[in-house]
């Protein structure tokens, strides 16, 4: 079976078939600096993960680029609020965001191209498109022209009636209702960054950073480009309108879009109280892995309802699937392999494939998962060494798609636990069990539960008691 997606641009699922298979280029629009990224934010980042992880899963070479917007008009505002110079802002935000994506298991794109490193690009693309007709000068600004790209409109199914070609806005942000030529290059305002160009000094629109971004790293057409479904106009509208303009070729062969999230029914906002960032729920005790299959559990085109009740019960349902490989681990099983079960347990992951080549369907791919655990626990009475590497084996690769186990030994200790751990281990050996049960007590109170294995000592973090 083949890997079929829900391509924004034709409305239906495709078959994917790469440029030049198997590498796959990969764009995903990434976070404007001025702020932590909130939970919406990363719905869309952890979808944008699955997706990724599952290409290559399934032996796709991705080159993943995600941009940097580090100036664009709500940086300004937040650096002059601030009265601080732009970099100090972005710099805080860009390292921020680094170590939430990094606390959500999220695998770091190849490149994270900053917007403000990139300028020559921006500015040679609008110069083809100045040379080309498709856009013009309007006092120090750049507009690009709507009406000289016949495909304006395609992606988000726009009505020809709303072009209002000729009208042209200076915001990055507005709506269907009001399409008109949107702008390239911001002619210098008082107390903003600038830079020097022939058409005046000024800086780069937002929607021309991406398409001079990402034609940059992966070429004037490749394969995936992904976004929330807020981007779609006027961003992802816009950035094919340049891009295909400037280079006269097709910009990307795939759009997809991730749904929006939102908090008990209601649109997430600060002033419903409502609005949470990672840290927000870190620091309430969240696990940052049980936060992470909460949001990739809802399929990436369905609306997430957030709820703490939903978040608890994420918590429980991941936990079952790492106690499922810990009760693996902490036994020792009779040598030998069971005739014909290696073939069963290759079914089940050619089942987790279907599900997730039609279009990620995550959920029907979380439900084999957990049949398959079901039914190998049941079993798991009967079962001999080599079956239960089969199992360990294919849930390691399946957890290279999700992300959501956290394997016990990479678990690092803090230096005061792993002394305690390896004290207990020399009251083992020297056969001193009331001393190494007392430092087992000790650990546990601090939320380490040992687990001993014929491998040796494991341990898995637990709620403290
Ligand atoms: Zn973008």
């Amino acid at each position: 079976m083949s890997l079929r997606v829900f391509n924004t641009l034709t409305r239906q699922k495709e078959v994917f078939v790469p440029i030049a298979a198997p590498a796959v280029g990969f764009y995903t629009c990434g976070p404007t600096v001025y702020d932590f990224a909130h939970l919406g934010n990363f719905r869309a980042y952890v979808a944008e993960d699955l997706i990724k992880r599952y290409l290559i899963y399934r032996g796709f070479q991705v080159r993943h680029v995600m941009n940097i917007t580090d100036i664009d008009d709500k940086t300004i505002r937040k650096a002059q609020s601030e009265k601080q110079p732009l970099n100090v802002i972005t710099d805080r935000y860009i390292h921020a965001f680094h170590q939430d994506l990094n606390t959500l298991n999220i695998l770091p794109a190849d490149i994270f191209p900053r917007a403000t490193e990139h300028i020559p690009q921006m500015q040679a693309m609008v110069d083809a498109l100045l040379q080309r007709g498709h856009a013009y000068r309007q006092d120090n600004s750049v507009y690009f022209r709507i009406s000289s790209f016949p495909d304006y409109g395609r992606l988000s199914n726009l009505n020809p009636e709303n072009l209002q070609s000729g009208r042209s806005v200076d915001s990055d942000e507005y709506d269907k209702e009001n399409a008109r030529d949107f702008v390239l290059w911001k002619g210098y305002r008082e107390n903003e960054p600038w830079w020097d160009y022939h058409a005046g000094r000024g800086r780069p629109g937002w929607h021309l950073e991406c398409s001079a971004m990402s034609m940059a790293y992966l070429g004037n057409h490749f394969d995936i480009h992904m976004g929330g479904v807020d981007n779609i106009f006027p961003h992802h509208e816009n950035e094919i309108a340049q891009a295909e303009c400037a280079s006269g070729e097709p910009f990307v062969n795939y759009w997809l879009h991730v749904q929006h999230l939102i908090v008990d029914n209601e649109k997430m906002s600060k002033s419903l109280g409502n609005f949470f960032t990672l840290r927000d729920l870190v620091t309430k005790g969240h696990d940052p892995l049980s936060i992470r299959y909460l949001l990739l559990s809802t399929h990436y085109r369905k609306l997430l309802n957030f709820t703490f009740t939903a978040l608890d019960q994420a918590d429980r349902t991941r936990k079952r699937l790492q106690d499922f490989l810990f009760s693996l681990e902490a036994r020792e099983f009779p040598a030998g392999e069971t005739p014909g079960f290696k073939s069963e347990v290759a079914e089940w992951e050619q089942r987790f494939r279907n599900e997730m080549d039609d279009d990620f369907n995550v959920s029907g791919a979380l439900g084999v998962l957990f049949e398959f655990i079901h039914a190998a626990n049941r079993r798991l009475e009967t079962l001999l060494k080599q079956d239960i590497r089969e199992i360990r084996e294919t849930i390691a690769r399946v957890n290279s798609v999700l992300g959501v186990i956290r394997e016990p030994e990479t678990e690092a200790l803090a230096p005061e636990l792993e002394a305690l751990v390896r004290e207990r281990e020399r009251a083992r050996a020297a056969k001193d069990f009331q001393r190494a049960d007392a430092l087992r007590d000790k650990l546990e109170k601090s939320g380490i539960q040992l687990i001993d294995t014929p491998d040796g000592v494991k341990w898995k973090v637990i709620d403290s008691p």
